[in-house]
């Protein structure tokens, strides 16, 4: 029976946890995740493809003019963006999709796929936030700092997600939000083909 796959949209703090996540999800379960596109420069170690599609204001730019994003966003004076057409295809083929965005854009993606849960990922405290900002050794301290004052502005947004994923045991972590991504997948919006099928299959040997 064919059925469409879910969008899954995973956003929370810097340093909660979200990409270690993600990673799990995508390797144990097979989770096709969205790869976006960016206008911020690649970090050492970033490779075009696969953390990002790094392009330029102007071809961004034009691809919001010929739709190819579900949904795009202005973060920190740069523009982020889901494309269109793999994360559609991926569907269509009955995957589930993981985007990793930030809330405009989760917003975005609830205003026109209502069923799509919304995640939101934290630490279990501010301190422990800190400290793996820290811990990554990505960020210098004033960058640490700055992403913990975002912190404090993206903690507004919390309470429009549909589920809080604390962050303390990465495996258990991974494993709670797999379970959460199988009840979504379960629900009965998502089952229409099922259901058809049953009720003709029922019918079908109840003539016998
Ligand atoms: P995000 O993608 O949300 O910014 P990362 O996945 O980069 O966060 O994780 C931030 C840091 O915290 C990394 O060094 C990662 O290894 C570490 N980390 C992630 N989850 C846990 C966890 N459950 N316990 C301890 N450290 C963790
Ligand atoms: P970073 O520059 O640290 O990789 O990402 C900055 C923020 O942009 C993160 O919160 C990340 O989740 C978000 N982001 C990444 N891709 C997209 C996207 O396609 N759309 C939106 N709206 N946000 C994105």
């Amino acid at each position: 029976m064919e059925k469409k796959g879910l969008l899954i949209v995973i956003s929370g703090f810097s340093g909660a946890g979200k990409g270690t996540i993600v990673k799990k999800l995508v390797e144990r379960y097979g989770y096709s995740l969205s790869v976006s596109c960016t206008t911020r420069a690649p970090r050492p170690g970033e490779v075009d493809g696969r953390e990002y599609h790094f392009k330029t204001v102007e071809e961004f730019e034009n691809l919001i003019d010929y739709n190819g994003f579900i949904e795009y966003a202005q973060y920190v004076e740069h523009y982020y963006g889901t494309p269109r057409a793999f994360v559609e295809q991926e569907m269509a083929k009955g995957h589930n999709v993981i985007l990793e965005i930030e809330v405009q854009g989760a917003m975005n993606i609830k205003n026109q796929y209502p069923e799509a849960p919304l995640l939101f990922v934290s630490a279990p405290s501010a301190e422990v936030l800190q400290e793996r900002l820290r811990g990554r050794g990505s960020e210098d301290e004033a960058t640490v700092k700055k992403r913990m004052q975002r912190a404090i502005v993206e903690s507004e947004s919390m309470d429009v997600y549909d589920y809080i994923v604390i962050n303390d045991d990465l495996e258990e972590c991974v494993e709670q939000v797999h379970s959460i991504i199988e009840a979504e997948a379960s629900k009965t919006c998502h089952c229409a083909g099922f259901i058809e099928e049953i009720k003709k299959e029922l019918k079908e040997i109840g003539k016998e």
